[in-house]
């Protein structure tokens, strides 16, 4: 393959999106951007990442928030786990490192929730001649290279790393990275890429071969396990009625409309809320929703209701309106149900 980098960067330069996270690319910025884009289209994420940012502008505003106030900030964005591993590693950052992440590659792939990728990303910011191989890249490779391996076989993602620092152009690692994820976002898109707007058009081996289409290679997605989830959406004169979810596991420490992982039949339900104390009334069947993890699908169903104020016992809350939309991050599988802000 002959060198990429040249035409690559000239394109670049030319095309690249202005994102508010490119405007100063610190190490942090990057870091926060690139957690945010691992679930969330590049549009979508922009004011979550304005939002985020200004309402914690460094890891030591991170590592000092309040954990709802935290999920609160990532309500939307799923997949709280990364966020609670970004406040670990913040916390880190202010121990060990001063409050600003470390100019290393190894001590970054060190941190609580940053892999190869990030770390690789984050060293945008230091110049550090590391790659940074998301998914973007490894599409792109696999055309580049008419290569038909397995791109979530590890194997693969080590050969094809390999192959992205022996192009890497030892002065630009930075931009080259950058680059790189750019055009897989843009041109080298997942489905029928834009081979007739591409830099790299005359290089590709997978464009010359007229397979660009089919690759990557992945492997069948696995079936995801389907659970029913009855829900109880119950109003009283305090607010709606809301549980803490258990502080591990799936949505960990998140709150939610009262809900329980298994069918039940509106009795069972009136029974299941007696349970806690609540003597609700169920006027209403809820429509049915649905809502997709990683490794599950979660089927849910249910009643909204009424109920007399009452105390309730810990991990629930009556939530007012107001705290609905400022305290309590409720998550996006119940958004059929409850808008939270
Ligand atoms: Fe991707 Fe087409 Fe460019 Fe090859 S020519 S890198 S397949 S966009």
């Amino acid at each position: 393959m002959q060198p990429i980098a040249a035409p690559l960067l000239q394109w670049f330069d030319a095309n690249k999106r202005l994102l508010p996270f490119r405007q100063e690319p610190s190490a942090y910025h990057i870091w926060v951007s690139e957690i945010m884009l691992q679930q969330t289209r590049v549009a979508a994420a922009i004011p979550y990442y304005e939002r985020f940012i200004a309402a914690l502008p460094d890891p030591a505003a991170l590592a000092a928030c309040e954990p709802d106030a935290l999920r609160k900030l990532w309500q939307g964005l799923g997949y709280y786990n990364r966020v609670n591993n970004m406040q670990k590693a913040a916390r880190i950052v202010c121990e060990q490192y001063g409050g600003d992440l470390p100019a290393d590659y190894d001590a970054l792939r060190s941190l609580p929730g940053i892999g190869d990728y990030t770390a690789g990303a984050a060293s945008i910011a230091f110049g550090i001649p590391v790659p940074a191989v998301d998914g973007n890249v490894l599409r792109v490779f696999a055309r580049l290279y008419n290569d038909d391996a397995d791109v979530m076989a590890p194997a693969t993602k080590k050969a094809f790393t390999v192959r992205v620092l022996d192009q890497m152009p030892k002065a630009t690692p930075g931009p080259y990275n950058e680059a790189l994820m750019e055009l897989g976002a843009l041109v080298c898109i997942p489905g029928t890429p834009h081979c007739e707007e591409c830099p790299l058009a005359d290089l590709c081996r997978g464009y010359a071969a007229g397979r660009a289409d089919p690759l990557p290679v992945k492997p069948a997605p696995k079936a995801k396990g389907k659970v029913p989830v009855t829900v109880a959406l119950i109003e009283s004169e305090q607010g709606l009625l809301l549980q803490r979810r258990p502080a591990r596991g799936l949505l960990a420490g998140l709150w939610q409309p009262a809900a329980w992982e298994k069918a039940l039949t509106r009795d069972e339900l009136t029974a299941a809320l007696a349970g806690i104390g609540v003597q609700a009334a169920l006027d209403e069947p809820l429509p049915p929703a649905k809502h997709v993890f990683t490794h599950k699908i979660w089927e849910l169903g249910g009643w909204k209701g009424t109920a007399p104020a009452c105390v309730l016992p810990d991990g629930y809350v009556w939530a007012a309106p107001e705290d609905l939309a400022e305290v309590y991050p409720v998550p996006n599988a119940f958004g059929a149900y409850v808008k939270a802000k």
